[in-house]
């Protein structure tokens, strides 16, 4: 496993144990408006993380001097973006030429929750299109009041595959400036790294529950935005692997709740849930369903689990509707802009609305293919 993919499976499994406490005492009440449920810098930890919060790496990593960067943007005509993440956040740096000369941008992308948000939300619109427009006011009306600077703005960018790329951008003139260390002192004093915090999600940090007010806030400019009503991950049933199930993405359990519940022998796997109404008690299997194998882990699978409807799902042990987890093996833009999700199980010769599914969403790049049976289980 690659150093991000352990970086990201360590900072799930920390947010999903914290999910779950967090939405165990979530309180009902309301705040009086989006921005005073946003974080501000309260303690050392914060105030140090600011401080520190720019990226590392990226141009510095390819080009000596800033003039060496500018060349290379020149060649490639007018525009050189390179993408770097660490353990502050997604960024992009882009050096773009306009009328008045160079100016340095860099993007702030969100992660984990937000980032579900924002995917989910886009997969589950019926005019994409305009909901990368709804995204983008979205997430300008997130920041708060006190954290607007001019100059700020909330962009589309390039994406590598066909998964919108939004996130903050601030840019600056390079004029004058020759050594990174010179951008360094002048992304200091951008406002973009008051953001920081916000790219997480409200709570800041990594360990966190997405707040009902985020979600508020995207529906109340025409997006879905839904949760699930037991562990409060943003879901979408528009997944290209997943037709009509909700799933979460950016989570290696897809279709399966975060909140499990014991049932007979072994901990019962459950599919999220719009409404907690809709919960119910967990169903079992009789032994005489009709079973095929499947054609990627060879388990037994049926479409006829009371859980799963029209879902195959393993005949036996835990009834997993999960095949395989995606592998990591793309470059970080790519990574940063797939769909994660889990793979689905795919019977021999039989029906399967995700195969065909897959097929379609494989012409358009959604996800990477790779698939590390180990982290099935
Ligand atoms: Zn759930
Ligand atoms: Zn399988």
């Amino acid at each position: 496993m690659g150093k991000r993919a352990q970086q990201k499976r360590a900072a799930k499994h920390a947010k999903q144990a914290k999910q779950r406490k967090a939405a165990a005492s979530r309180s009902a009440a309301t705040f009086a408006t989006v921005a005073a449920s946003l974080p501000q810098p309260t303690s050392m930890d914060d105030i140090l993380f600011w401080i520190t919060a720019t990226p590392r790496g990226g141009f510095a990593d390819s080009y000596a001097t800033v003039d060496d960067a500018i060349v290379a943007a020149e060649k490639a005509g007018g525009v050189l973006s390179c993408f770097s993440f660490d353990e502050s956040g997604e960024y992009e740096q882009t050096l773009r030429q306009d009328a008045d000369g160079w100016r340095y941008e860099v993007a702030l992308y969100p992660r984990l929750g937000l980032r579900e948000l924002v995917k989910t939300s886009w997969l589950d619109a019926d005019d994409r299109d305009q909901a990368v427009q709804q995204l983008r006011r979205a997430m300008a009306a997130y920041v708060p009041e006190s954290l607007r600077h001019p100059g700020l703005e909330a962009v589309q960018r390039p994406s590598t595959t066909s998964v919108p790329r939004i996130g903050w951008a601030q840019s600056v003139p390079v004029a004058g400036m020759r050594a990174w260390e010179d951008v360094r002192l002048v992304e200091q004093e951008m406002g973009l790294f008051d953001l920081v915090p916000l790219a997480d999600g409200p709570d800041g940090g990594l360990c966190w529950g997405l707040a009902e007010e985020a979600f508020a806030l995207f529906r109340a400019h025409g997006l879905s935005a839904r949760a699930c009503a037991r562990c409060s991950a943003p879901v979408t049933d528009r997944h290209p692997h997943w037709p009509g199930v909700l799933v979460s993405v950016e989570n290696e359990f897809g279709p399966v709740c975060g909140h499990f519940r014991p049932g007979g022998e072994s901990p019962q796997r459950v599919g999220h849930v719009l409404d907690a109404a809709q919960d119910r008690p967990v169903g079992k299997l009789t032994g005489k369903e009709q079973k095929v194998r499947c054609q990627h882990c060879d388990v037994h699978v049926t479409e006829q689990h009371p859980d799963w409807p029209g879902v195959w799902t393993e005949s036996g042990g835990s009834g997993s509707p999960n095949c395989a987890v995606l592998g990591a093996g793309a470059d970080d833009a790519t990574e940063y802009d797939l769909v994660d999700c889990v793979y689905p199980h795919v019977p021999v010769g039989a029906d399967s609305p995700a195969a065909a599914a897959i097929t379609a969403a494989k012409k358009v790049g959604y996800f990477l293919q790779p698939r590390l049976r180990s982290w099935a289980q």
